[in-house]
Formats: C-alpha cells, structure tokens, sequence
C-alpha cells in the first residue's frame, strides 16, 4: 500500500503511540490534541503489559518499564486499620507521566499539534474530512480516532451509542511521599485495600511526578470508590470554577467546604491509615465510572483505538495495554493488506472482541467491588446536606 495521509485526533498515549508507529513506516501523520499544554505531571501509574513492552522496545525506551515502583504484597485493612488479610502479589507501577513525555518527545514536534480540538469527523467518498473548531477543515485518507473516552471520532460509525454510566465514582488522591503522615507509614510499599459496606477503597504508591522511584520521592495514589446517582452527577461535577464537567470533577474544583465533609466520611468510614491520606490531599479528583463499546471500530477511512472504541473500568488496569495493542495492530494490517479497506476490516476483525472482553471483566471486577459498596452506609455521613443532591441511597 502505499503511505497514506493519516490525521489523528487525541495526542494522549494512544494518539502518541499510532502517530509514532505509523510515521515510523513512511505514512504523512499528524496528531491533533485539544489541551494546549499537553499532560506533563497529570498523570499516575501504569501498570505496563506486554503490549506496551512491545511499543517501547520498537521505539528504543524500553529503559522505562524498569522505572518503576514495585509494590511488595496486597493487604486487607479492617476498619481499626489493623491488616485482616497479607497476599504476597509483586507488581510494578511505572509513571504515566514519564511513558508520555518520552513518548511525547519520540514524534517529529511537527506533527504534535496542541490546542488544536477536532469538533467534527466526516466520511466522505474515499477520505474523511476534520472539522476543528477554528471553522477550518483538512481531509485525510485515514482519520485515526484516539480521543479517548468523550470521543467525537466514534460518533461517525457509532450515532447510537452512548457511555454507560456504572453508577458509582472513584474519588482520587495523588499526594507526594513525604506527605502521608508517620501513622499512615503502613500504607508504603505494599497495595493496600479496605472493603466494607459503604466503601471500596485501595491505594498504591507510583512515582513521582517526573518519573522518581526514590524512597520520599514517589507519590500515594488512593481510590475511593462510592455511590452516586447519575441524576446527581452535574451537581458533583460542578466545581468552584462554576464549570460543570460531563464526566469528572477536576484537581483544584472541589470547594474546601466538600473536601471537609470528604475528610469527616473519611474519618468516620475508613481505617485510619486511609483516612490520614484523604485528610493528607489538598486537592481530591473525582471519576465517575463508564463503560462503553463501539459497535464498530471502523468505517471507510476512520478507525477507532484505545477508549475511544472500549472503555474498560479502571479495575482492569488495561486501559493503556489496550491501546498499545489497538495500534500495534492497526499497524501491523495497514503493513499487510494489499489496501485500505481490507486492513481496516482485518483490524476489526482482530482487535473488536479483545475490546468487548476487556469491557466485561471490567463490569465482573466492578460486580465484585461493588458487592461490598452496600447502598445504606454504617454511619450516615455527618453534614451530608451541604453536598446538596449527591447522597448516599
Ligand atoms: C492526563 C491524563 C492522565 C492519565 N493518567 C493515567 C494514569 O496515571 N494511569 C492510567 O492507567 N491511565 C491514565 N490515563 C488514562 C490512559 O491514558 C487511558 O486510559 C489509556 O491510555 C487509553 O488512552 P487514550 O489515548 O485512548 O485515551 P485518553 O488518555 O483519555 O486520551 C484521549 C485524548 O484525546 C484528547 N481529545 C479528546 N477529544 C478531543 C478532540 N475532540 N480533539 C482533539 N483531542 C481530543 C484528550 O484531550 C486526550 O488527550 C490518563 C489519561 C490522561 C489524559
């Protein structure tokens, strides 16, 4: 086949990953980005599978799958804070923020476009046409849809299907290491969980935010899972900024006034040590929880990668596997088909059950979790009605 003029939309790591591997093999590539100053320390940690392993070697920095920070055993808190349960479960954490600079720094800065959001994606007669929201507009023979979960590249083949909320959110903390006070020293080093009626609750240490893996350099990334009626979300999601945010409440929106009531539950629902690390969080995030499922990954000249085709729960882990193999396959059928049409059936092909799997075990995994998420909380957590309409059922 010969290289094609390919346009991406979304420049996080499936963007990257695609604009890297597909420029690699001689194709025109450019990747759009909406955010205008990219993602340096936005990011956690990632637990890499194989497929991301595949990509770094391909680009030469497989060096960073041994940056990270290993977590010894899994451990089951009781409400004390004394440990019921001790599993030893090795697992390394890498940081997504060194995976995206470095990625980031791999593609031709050229072909990194930021600030630049795609409104529209329109098949046409052999190509598809971007829209951007500057009113221009560019064709290409392939548009590569990675614009993750909110994706406006999905809607071409997909008019009819819509994220499905899971009915619960995860309430998120990134602290700094030395920030977790001595009493809660117990959570350093191991995966920590604490499950009971009412709460779901883990937290792990990833590095810092320039990829540091140094005793005292690496951060304490907690998740606590809740939940929320759908019908509640814009009032949660609705931040000090006055912006109502669709899918998460960003760092820095939360009014003091509900990061107080946060740390109360927090004291009166969690073991102490996780309570000291809700307390330990200036600026909590909040995710609500999504599952979605492409009915196709692809059309006549547009395909799908990474969450914009599937979106896994985050108990999977997967998200960012997922997309690795997502591109790595899509390039594999663009390097083999005789033309386009037939790689991007033969990419579906491969990759759309993978995908529906993924999304499955993360339904199973949140059944799991959820089995402990009691609707009715122990206690009724005290000043409740300033949240105003998020309440527990
Ligand atoms: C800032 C950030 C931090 C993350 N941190 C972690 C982490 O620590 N651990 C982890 O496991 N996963 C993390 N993730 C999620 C993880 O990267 C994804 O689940 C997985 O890699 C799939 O990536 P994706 O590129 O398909 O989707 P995403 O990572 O969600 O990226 C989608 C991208 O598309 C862009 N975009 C969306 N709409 C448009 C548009 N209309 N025009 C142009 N651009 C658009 C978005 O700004 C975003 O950059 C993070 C994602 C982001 C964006």
């Amino acid at each position: 086949m010969k290289p094609l003029r390919i346009r991406i939309v979304g420049g996080s790591l499936a963007g990257l990953f695609a604009g890297i591997l597909l420029a690699r093999d001689g194709h025109d590539v450019k990747v759009y980005e909406r955010s205008s100053s990219g993602f340096a320390g936005r990011g956690a940690g990632l637990v890499p599978q194989q497929e991301v392993f595949h990509i770094l070697r391909e680009i030469g920095v497989e060096h960073l799958a041994t940056f990270g920070v290993v977590s010894q055993d899994r451990i089951w808190f009781e409400r004390s804070g004394a440990i019921a349960r001790r599993a030893h479960m090795p697992q390394t954490q890498i940081s997504w923020d060194l995976l995206y600079s470095t990625v980031a720094a791999r593609l031709d800065p050229g072909a990194y476009v930021l600030g630049k959001p795609v409104v529209g994606v329109r098949e046409e007669a052999g190509y598809s046409l971007l829209e951007f929201d500057d009113g221009s507009t560019e064709s290409a023979d392939l548009v590569v849809g990675a614009d993750g979960i909110g994706s406006t590249a999905r809607a071409t083949m997909n008019p009819d299907t819509r994220n499905s909320y899971a009915g619960y959110v995860g309430w998120r903390g990134l602290i700094a290491e030395d920030r977790l006070p001595k009493a809660a020293s117990v959570l350093a080093g191991d995966f920590a969980f604490y499950v009971a009626p009412g709460n779901h609750m883990l937290g792990y240490l990833v590095p810092g935010p320039n990829g540091e893996i140094g005793q005292g350099q690496r951060r304490y990334n907690w998740v606590w899972y809740r939940f929320v009626d759908q019908g509640d979300l814009p009032a949660l999601f609705t931040g000090t900024s006055g912006k109502t945010f669709e899918l998460s409440l960003p760092r820095g929106e939360l009014s003091n006034e509900r990061r107080e009531l946060l740390r109360v539950d927090a004291s009166r629902l969690l073991p102490p040590p996780f309570a000291l690390a809700v307390e330990a969080e200036p600026t909590p995030s909040i995710q609500a929880i999504f599952d979605y499922e492409a009915r196709h990954m692809v059309g006549s000249a547009t395909a799908l990668v990474g969450d914009a085709a599937f979106i896994a729960r985050p108990h999977t882990a997967m998200g960012v596997s997922k997309a690795a193999g997502d591109v790595i396959s899509l390039r594999n059928h663009l390097r083999q088909a005789e033309d386009l049409q037939s790689a991007l059936k033969a990419y579906e092909g491969e990759r759309i059950e993978v995908g529906r799997k993924i999304v499955e075990l993360g339904r199973q995994l949140g059944a799991t979790a959820l089995s402990s998420l009691d609707r009715t909380p122990i206690v009724r957590p005290v000043g409740m009605a300033y949240l105003g309409p998020f309440r527990w059922k």
